[in-house]
């Protein structure tokens, strides 16, 4: 059961992160909580912005887009990360919205971004969301074809932060949190954007730097 008000549902969100840090032999100010509030109107969002949450994710340009420019005139340290798949012509609106953006996974998604960075001279962090479990509906680059989009990132001048992959579901995580992690140190990357509201905490013992909590701070989505 979730606690009923959005304040103790992040502290036991909070604590349940610095406990498994913990447990690694990690500092929990080395991860970053990013509140997940897709679906959830500006009412539910307020509560936790009144709790000293700052960092938030979305999954859709246009929804960010109708929600965030009035709750960011309000706390101006807002951080809002994009978590969904995102369309090449919506780049130039994911980097003038965003302030990290997890789903780069293709070359003409580099190049629209690459694009609308110059023009906008503005450069959100970027993960490259890698399809870990190999499966044919999902976003994410194939495991095959990272080195090539990092090596395409990395002439761009894309600033890339690290990498993003969500796991399978209904199978366990640890095995995916571990080769996503394996992945980005054979690449020399320090970002793992990793584990959401059931995977949350093994994925911080296995390295996570983000972590995308939706349901354990909001509740369900309708
Ligand atoms: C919705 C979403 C989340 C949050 O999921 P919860 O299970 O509600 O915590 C995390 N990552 C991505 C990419 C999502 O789309």
């Amino acid at each position: 059961m979730l606690p009923d008000d959005p304040e103790t549902r992040l502290k036991t969100v909070r604590d349940a992160i610095a406990h498994a840090a913990r447990l690694a032999g990690r500092e929990p100010d080395a991860i970053t909580l990013i509140a997940i509030s897709k679906t959830h109107p500006i009412e539910e969002i307020e509560p936790l912005l009144v709790a000293g949450q700052r960092v938030f994710g979305e999954n859709r340009v246009q929804e960010a887009a109708a929600k965030w420019p009035a709750l960011r005139s309000a706390w101006p340290d807002i951080a809002l990360h994009l978590v969904g798949q995102l369309q090449s012509n919506k780049a130039e609106e994911a980097v003038a919205l965003f302030d990290a953006i997890h789903s780069v996974d293709r070359s003409s998604l580099v190049a629209a971004l690459a694009r609308a960075m110059d023009k906008q001279d503005r450069r959100p962090a970027c993960f490259v969301q890698v399809n870990i479990g190999d499966e044919a509906q999902k976003g994410g680059c194939a495991i095959s074809d990272l080195p090539a989009l990092l090596e395409e990132a990395r002439v761009a001048n894309l600033p890339v932060a690290g990498l993003m992959a969500v796991p399978p579901a209904h199978t366990e995580a640890a095995p995916y949190f571990a080769l996503l992690a394996k992945l980005a140190r054979d690449h020399g990357l320090t970002g793992l954007s990793m584990g959401m509201s059931g995977d949350y905490e093994t994925a911080v013992t296995l390295g996570a730097t983000h972590v995308r909590v939706g349901t354990a701070l909001f509740g369900g989505r309708a």
